[in-house]
């Protein structure tokens, strides 16, 4: 088979060698197309390239927001992943894929008293602490329940990750983690309660990062409050370095290189006696989708306008974070006169813009598009704005296609609603 994932064969866009186009006539648009091939090659690359400097010294946690159909997670959990999740529901959606509580790293800011209940029942592997209040809030139920807690205290290391403002996590002026001198204190409070068990630190400065500089800097910090403890006594036996591994959306982006990543770990964090988490998402996700549509209409104005039967609902990435996508015809591209474009959606927003005077072979109306690298932050990001339903997601693996989220129906969307007997 060539490459995983979505290549050209006799000029048809495939997805493991089937062809979109008929994929996209049996299933209508707009649809979501995610590649098994693609899923385990990318966790295999990781793998191997952490490996190569970290041994067996660390496991993989998928970020569960990134995309999180049941299928996807089953598949990486088939594959060893653990589960990285930021809600009670994203807990539920990986313990009802076949992760065991053991699997599952708790992680996200703001984590209330139902949710941790619920988490320190079921005994998850470890709960990150993203604030004070919370770290109170886990004391008073493991008091109150007598049930141990495994814990990971987030530091925030106030360094600037370089990356879109909107995705950038690990500053100062940011929601997320406790600074190092918090830590401290409130990990020694936690080594001396019966029933908090501080495992380690963890950190996650941003996402769609490129180069290892933002995560030195952050990892150097890591190093520096991790001997700390140690020094004083205290048991430091994991660090779960967060995720962010970019990947290249364009021509000139440059994808994280995994391999000098984990020689950088090793290099700073090596000498810890310590086993390491990462929590990828979009690195194991991303190339592995599509989103197909159609175009409605070409219409031109004082620009010439592509319209999709998909919108921002779909796919909110170029709208939330002016993130750039690969447009491209399912069917052959090749011997089109280029033409100078907007791609858009059918919603009633300005900024519902796909790609803005973007170059692309002439299109013609009714004919399929695919949006590509839209596996991560795309589905699951989904909303029914301007009641548009949600839009159906196949999974095509080793020749199978298997529809993995059946297409809402617009009468299950108006059945969510209730009207009161007064009106
Ligand atoms: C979102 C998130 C991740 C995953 O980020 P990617 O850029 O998709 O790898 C990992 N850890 C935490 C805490 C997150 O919030």
């Amino acid at each position: 088979m060539a490459a995983p994932g979505f290549f050209r064969n006799n000029g048809a866009l495939t997805v493991d060698g089937i062809d979109l186009g008929l994929l996209a006539a049996e299933h209508g648009t707009p649809l979501w197309v995610t590649s098994g091939a693609a899923i385990r090659a990318a966790y295999a690359e990781l793998v191997q390239g952490l490996g190569s400097a970290l041994g067996d010294r660390f496991r993989l946690h998928y970020a569960v927001k990134a995309n999180d159909n049941q299928a996807v997670l089953s598949l990486l959990r088939g594959l060893g992943a653990g589960a990285d999740v930021v809600s009670i529901g994203e807990v539920e959606r990986a313990l009802a894929a076949g992760f065991a509580p053991a699997d599952i790293l708790f992680s996200g800011v703001g984590k209330d008293a139902p949710a941790l209940e619920r988490a320190i029942a079921l005994g998850l592997h470890q709960i990150n602490i993203e604030s004070e209040g919370e770290f109170r809030r886990i004391a008073a139920i493991a008091t109150r329940s007598g049930r141990t807690v495994d814990l990971a205290f987030r530091l925030n290391p106030d360094v600037a990750s370089g990356t879109h403002a909107k995705i950038a996590t690990g500053g100062a002026e940011t929601k997320f983690g406790l600074d190092a001198a918090t830590v401290a204190r409130l990990y020694a409070e936690a080594a001396a309660h019966p029933q908090l068990r501080p495992r380690g630190l963890a950190v996650h400065i941003g996402s769609q990062l490129g180069s290892f500089a933002p995560y030195a800097e952050a990892f150097e910090a890591v190093g520096t409050l991790a001997r700390a403890l140690l020094a004083a006594g205290l048991p430091v036996e994991r660090l779960d370095l967060g995720g962010g591994f970019g990947i290249a959306y364009r021509s000139g982006q440059q994808p994280l290189d995994i391999a000098s990543f984990a020689a950088g770990v090793a290099k700073l964090l090596g000498d810890l006696p310590v086993r390491f988490a990462f929590e990828p998402g979009r690195r194991l996700v991303a190339a592995a989708g599509a989103l197909v549509a159609r175009v409605t209409d070409i219409k031109q104005g004082g620009r010439r306008f592509v319209v999709l039967d998909a919108a921002m609902n779909e796919l909110m990435r170029p709208a939330l974070y002016d993130a750039w996508h690969s447009i491209v015809p399912v069917g052959r591209a090749e011997g089109r006169a280029l033409q100078t474009v907007d791609v858009v959606g059918q919603v009633c927003e300005t900024g519902d813009i796909f790609a803005s005077q973007r170059e692309l072979p002439a299109l013609e109306e009714g004919e399929a598009v695919a949006i590509l690298d839209a596996g991560a932050y795309g589905a699951a990001m989904s909303s029914t704005y301007n009641a548009r339903p949600l839009a159906a997601q196949l999974l095509v693996d080793e020749g199978r296609v298997a529809v993995v989220r059946a297409r809402q129906s617009i009468a299950a969307l108006i059945a969510a609603d209730s009207v009161p007997d007064w009106l």
